[in-house]
């Protein structure tokens, strides 16, 4: 595997293995970002997707996810109005109704 300078931690790492997404995102993904990142950011999209019951059926919900990734790892800056979301480390045991 070729190793790359991720645009998040600013080390030389190997790249993504396989292939993260389609398209022109997951080109930027393998050019930019490394493996080590982008399996922080799989973590946390999962802490994402059940903290915030995301479909990704949903346009909104891949939509969300995907500018999530972009500010987690600093492909893009926040959206106005967007922030990072905050997960806590520990499991939630909130119960919705
Ligand atoms: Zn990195």
């Amino acid at each position: 595997m070729a190793d790359i300078t991720c645009i998040r931690c600013g080390k030389t790492r190997e790249e993504i293995e396989g292939t993260p997404y389609g398209g022109s995102i997951g080109k930027t993904l393998k050019e930019k970002v490394c493996n080590v990142c982008w399996q922080e950011w799989y973590e946390q999209s999962i802490k994402i997707i059940n903290e915030y019951r995301i479909s990704l059926r949903d346009q909104k919900g891949r939509d969300f996810l995907s500018t999530q990734m972009k500010i987690f790892l600093k492909l893009a800056p926040a959206p106005e109005g967007e922030t990072a979301v905050q997960i806590e480390d520990t499991p939630s045991q909130k119960q919705r109704p």
